[in-house]
């Protein structure tokens, strides 16, 4: 391909995403097909020969890109979105069209001078002490992995406590590090789906006289189904007494630190060992991107530092190789596009926007809570609430959110709390407006028949 082709093809790119961005009012929040519909769309023969681009660039946005759950719609309060911003996306598609590596000082000097230091910020961000130490990783999955993977290091194998809200992925993280599943207690949470300081006090006192070794507590800073956030100060003095890593999973809450009415909630962040907060969740970034934050100078790489003959030009004499801090060696930078959106919008424009989606939880309450039909289920926390219709069905809110996202209009999760069925909404895009929220409950009813 020539420059002057690839030049002018960029741009087509660029503005087929400007005018996607400005008509996703219009897209459905989600969509899918089937995958006979995309074995009749896709030629599937394997392509020996070239062909034109221009109609395959169609054939992408119209065939595959336009199914999926749109993250960055303003009527997509499924599951977690993904209100990524145009500063990122820019930072992205520069980073990847320089073929940007972070993997080794020697060989990526400029990339990880930047990795370093967005990693200071984020601890800064969370009041982490600024010697704190850091890597970027494809989400929370991974940055959990890491994180634990450090703490087993430093401590060794022993018991570890999350309850029944903590996201699924980190006992399977555990799993995957050689716990025994008879070293992972999930421990049954109070009536707010937190942990239930006495429980968990009761299961370490318990483990300690049985002769386990109690290792670490996995607190949560914001759950996926209802946004509530772990007595953090409490759960720290406890690991502190007993001397365990206090992890905390802040992957779609952490951000929220950056609002006053975050910070109160999740007083006690700073005192954790390690914590994981996902940028492509509430911080504005296309996916993907989870950064993993350690307490701990130099436990990262003493977990994960390789010095193998053949890399021993590469890490260079300042010492500062991500690829000695996680399991990623080839990696691509993800701290391009953050740095390039917190310098361009600067964190008091962020945190504005993520306050944006406090108060939108706050209004579908104030909604809900004066309608005859709903039921509040749990009171808007970080951008989440839970309701439930008066007198449902079996099964009928699962029903009533899949003809909500078939209609296009909008996409909401149905889950289960304490075995009880309810909706969910998360509403943490700044572009959505009261009236998406409103048009999304009334639409919702209507569905209920
Ligand atoms: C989303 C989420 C995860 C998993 O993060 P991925 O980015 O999907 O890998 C872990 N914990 C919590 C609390 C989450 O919300």
């Amino acid at each position: 391909m020539s420059n002057e082709a690839f030049r002018q093809l960029g741009y087509r790119i660029v503005d087929m995403v400007v005018d996607r961005h400005r008509e996703k009012d219009r897209e459905p929040a989600i969509a899918e097909q089937s995958p006979e519909w995309f074995a009749a769309q896709l030629s599937q023969v394997l392509p020996v020969a070239g062909q034109p681009i221009e109609p395959l660039l169609s054939q992408l946005a119209d065939s595959v890109l336009a199914y999926q759950q749109h993250g960055d719609h303003p009527r997509y309060f499924a599951r977690v979105p993904s209100p990524a911003s145009y500063a990122a996306i820019l930072g992205e598609w520069l980073a990847t069209g320089f073929n940007t590596i972070s993997t080794s000082w020697g060989g990526g000097a400029g990339p990880a001078a930047v990795e370093k230091l967005v990693m200071t910020w984020l601890a800064e961000l969370l009041d982490l002490p600024q010697n704190s130490e850091g890597v970027l990783l494809s989400g929370g999955s991974m940055a959990n992995f890491t994180a634990f993977a450090v703490a087993k290091h430093e401590r060794g194998l022993g018991t570890v406590y999350l309850h029944e809200q903590t996201h699924s992925s980190l006992k399977r993280n555990l799993q995957n590090l050689g716990f025994a599943d008879t070293q992972i207690r999930v421990l049954p949470c109070n009536w707010q789906f937190a942990f239930d300081l006495e429980v968990l006090r009761s299961a370490i006192e318990h483990d300690l006289q049985a002769g386990n070794q109690p290792m670490m507590v996995v607190a949560s800073a914001g759950t996926t189904n209802t946004g509530t956030v772990d007595d953090l100060q409490a759960i720290s003095a406890l690991c502190q007494q007993h001397a365990l890593w206090l992890h905390v999973d802040g992957a779609y809450g952490a951000p929220a630190y950056l609002t006053e009415r975050g910070k109160v909630v999740m007083q006690g962040l700073s005192l954790a060992d390690s914590v994981v907060l996902d940028p492509h969740k509430w911080f504005f970034q296309p996916y993907d991107v989870g950064a993993c934050l350690i307490r701990h100078p130099g436990a990262l790489e003493r977990c994960f530092g390789m010095y193998p003959e053949y890399l021993k030009d590469s890490q260079g004499e300042h010492a500062l190789n991500f690829g000695n801090r996680s399991l990623e060696l080839t990696r691509r930078s993800r701290a391009v596009k953050l740095w390039l959106s917190m310098q361009t919008y600067g964190t008091d424009a962020m945190a504005a926007g993520i306050d944006v989606g406090i108060d939108l939880a706050l209004y579908a309450q104030s909604i809900i809570e004066a309608s005859e039909r709903w039921e509040l289920v749990t009171p808007a926390q970080l951008g989440v609430v839970c309701l439930a219709l008066k007198g449902a069905r079996d099964g009928q809110h699962a029903i009533m959110a899949h003809r909500l996202a078939e209609s296009g209009y909008a996409c909401v999760s149905s889950t289960t709390l304490a075995g009880r069925s309810v909706l969910r909404l998360c509403t943490i895009n700044p572009l959505t407006t009261t009236e998406d929220i409103d048009q999304t409950l009334s639409r919702l009813l209507e569905f209920a028949g």
